[in-house]
């Protein structure tokens, strides 16, 4: 696709975080949304994460954004077509120390408040459910059911196409170099092939 000299909203980067963006705008009824990635999609940090995906948080409002990613992957697939591999397989965290421990029982306070299902375990029942993992020092653990993973390209790969079919328009190798502003707003996003006002 060529460089359009005009858009609503310009979202800069096609990882995980610009691709969701711009899948969401495209569900809020955004139409005139342009993503610009310079290299070419996932070609980021996005592309080098292992994909672990844990939704318990330090702040709540964390902990919620990351169960909406799970409740989202669970379906994301079957919407757009393009597979995910969201493995909802649970996650087992262990505290090394008191104080740590101390932290893990906070946060999960914290979650319990808003019905996030997650299990304390003492170090030997961590040790059964992950008997690979050795028990030595090992204060506490808190395993969280359907946390899980999810391949980072393939995630957002879906989330493009969700995005486009949504009428977002992506386009790859534009290297974004600057803006132009008018007192607050930007007006003109700058790139190596031209402006997009
Ligand atoms: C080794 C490793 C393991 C990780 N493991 C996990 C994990 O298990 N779980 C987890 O949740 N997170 C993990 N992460 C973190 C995760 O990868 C990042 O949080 C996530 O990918 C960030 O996505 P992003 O879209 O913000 O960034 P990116 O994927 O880096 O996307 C930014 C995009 O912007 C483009 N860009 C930059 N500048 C410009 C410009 N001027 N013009 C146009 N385009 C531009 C880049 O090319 C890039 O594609 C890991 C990260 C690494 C490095």
């Amino acid at each position: 696709m060529n460089l359009p000299s005009q858009a609503r909203i310009v979202v800069i980067g096609g990882g995980a975080v610009g691709c969701s963006i711009a899948y969401h705008l495209g569900k809020l009824g955004q139409k005139d949304v342009l993503v610009l990635e310079k290299s070419g999609l996932t070609h980021g940090s996005t592309w080098h994460a292992a994909g672990l995906v844990g939704q318990l948080r330090s702040k709540r409002n964390l902990t919620r954004l990351m169960q909406y990613g799970v409740q989202l992957y669970g379906k994301l697939e079957a919407e757009t077509g393009q597979a995910t591999e969201w493995k909802p397989v649970g996650s087992l965290r262990l505290a090394s120390s008191e104080e740590r421990w101390s932290e893990l029982k906070r946060m999960a306070t914290t979650a319990r408040s808003f019905d996030f299902e997650l299990h304390t375990l003492s170090p030997k029942e961590a040790h059964d459910k992950f008997p690979l993992a050795t028990s030595e020092g090992v204060v506490g653990a808190v395993f969280v059911p359907n946390d899980g993973s999810v391949e980072p390209s393939s995630l957002t790969m879906a989330y493009a196409k969700g995005a486009r079919s949504s009428g977002v328009r992506i386009v790859e190798n534009v290297l974004v170099t600057g803006f132009e502003t008018e007192g607050r707003r930007i007006k003109c996003v700058l790139t190596d092939q031209g402006a997009v006002d």
